[in-house]
């Protein structure tokens, strides 16, 4: 191992690989974008190496993954005017900014849950090619609801098993990552209850089949109980919010494999602004009355063992990009420690899309998306979210962003 010559070494650093309960010291190595070794300080690093970093003692850790984004929505007060107001084209504009705010922030890799036109699709594509910088993008296309859903703004109305299978056929056609399902009401969308059961199980179950055929993961908007129970009954891989989660609830989550997506910076984000920021009245009541919901729903998962994922809703009013931080905050007063937010933000995040052996881990064969810490995430998750703090944002081992800049021999401050 220390005999090959490595593209990129990162000696003298804290690493937190994700899994492990401590930071350990040692240095990596990485190779063609790849984390190809991971030592503890007492191994020496290899003497050959194309660029090499003295980190200091500076934390190293895997890149961010955001699991529930809307690089489409703006953070305004009224996003859903945003979103549909705009020309493709400015639309597209937008969202590669939003994109370069969210790597920015360290978020290496995200999952776009619902765009209008398929504009998300041809962001992931030119942020892939390196054209534009962003994390890597996960797309669900446009979101499948019922007519007049929660998000039919910008969804794809359908009604029946065979419209739900044909909406789904058309995301899968276009490029689709991840297939979105709208289970039940929401907080943005004006007349409709969060409680409300929209689309049906049987709905549910012929559009999670068609994406399961393509290889394609699935997630629910669900923020009540019924709408959990028949996302979860259908087959769905991720409930994203939840809400008034029962015994019967978790049981199936469990023995099923889902994840729970909290998303708890969305609610929180509009409850802190207010009617005074410019939302809607609606808005705000909503989000009041379904806190205490989400944060006991949150807290039997996590008893329960249910695997939980970091998602932010980052778009939704007052839930900036690139203020992802947010959530890992937010778990954290939920009674997360924060290691354990930081792991439903990398490993447990990795997995939920399908990554778990190349991505939110620092270990040999993993994609070399790093993030250099000036301070120590798993005692103050706040450094994360102090711009001068993340000092640098790797992806495939390019320096993408950050206070270290490249030079022919070395990376230096
Ligand atoms: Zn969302």
């Amino acid at each position: 191992m220390g005999i090959k010559r490595m593209d990129l070494l990162l000696d003298n650093a804290l690493i937190f690989d994700g899994r492990s309960p401590s930071l350990f010291s040692g240095w990596i190595g990485v190779e063609q974008g790849t984390i190809a070794a991971v030592e503890h300080r007492t191994t020496p690093p290899p003497a050959q190496a194309a660029r090499r970093l003295d980190l200091q003692q500076r934390v190293l850790m895997p890149g961010l993954i955001d699991t529930h984004v809307h690089l489409g929505l703006d953070a305004s007060p009224n996003p859903v005017g945003f979103i549909t107001s705009l020309t493709p084209a400015e639309l597209a504009l937008r969202m590669a900014a939003h994109a370069a705010a969210t790597l920015a922030a360290g978020v290496t890799t995200l999952r776009d849950l619902g765009c209008r036109g398929h504009v998300d699709l041809a962001l992931r594509q030119v942020v892939q090619e390196g054209l534009l910088p962003g994390p890597r993008i996960l797309c669900a296309g446009e979101m499948i609801c019922m007519t007049g859903g929660h998000g039919w703004q910008f969804g794809l109305e359908v009604d029946g098993q065979d419209q739900v299978r044909r909406g789904v056929r058309r995301q899968l056609k276009a490029g689709a990552d991840v297939i979105k399902f709208m289970a039940t009401g929401g907080v943005c969308t004006k007349g409709v209850e969060p409680g409300q059961t929209q689309l049906t199980r049987e709905e549910m179950a012929a559009g999670i089949e068609t994406a399961h055929l393509a290889g394609r993961k699935t997630a629910a908007h669900a923020q009540s109980l019924q709408g959990t129970k028949n996302a979860v009954a259908a087959g769905i891989d991720s409930i994203e919010h939840g809400a008034d989660l029962d015994p019967a609830a978790l049981e199936a989550m469990l023995k099923n494999d889902v994840f729970l997506v909290p998303t708890l910076a969305a609610g929180a984000s509009m409850i802190a602004g207010g009617t005074a920021s410019g939302l809607e009245d609606f808005m705000v009541a909503k989000s009041q009355a379904h806190r205490s919901a989400r944060l006991e729903g949150l807290a039997k998962a996590k008893a329960a063992g249910v695997k939980i994922a970091m998602g932010t809703d980052a778009g939704t009013p007052l839930n900036r990009h690139g203020h992802n931080v947010h959530e890992l905050l937010e778990l954290n007063q939920a009674g997360f420690t924060p290691l354990e937010a930081l792991q439903a933000a990398t490993v447990h995040a990795a997995e939920l899309l399908g990554f778990k052996d190349c991505l939110g881990r620092i270990a040999p064969g993993c994609l070399a998306d790093l993030l250099i810490v000036d301070g120590d995430p798993t005692l103050d998750l706040q450094v994360l979210g102090v711009q001068d703090r993340l000092l640098a944002v790797y992806q495939s081992g390019q320096l993408r962003s950050g206070r270290w800049f490249q030079t022919p021999g070395s990376d230096g401050l």
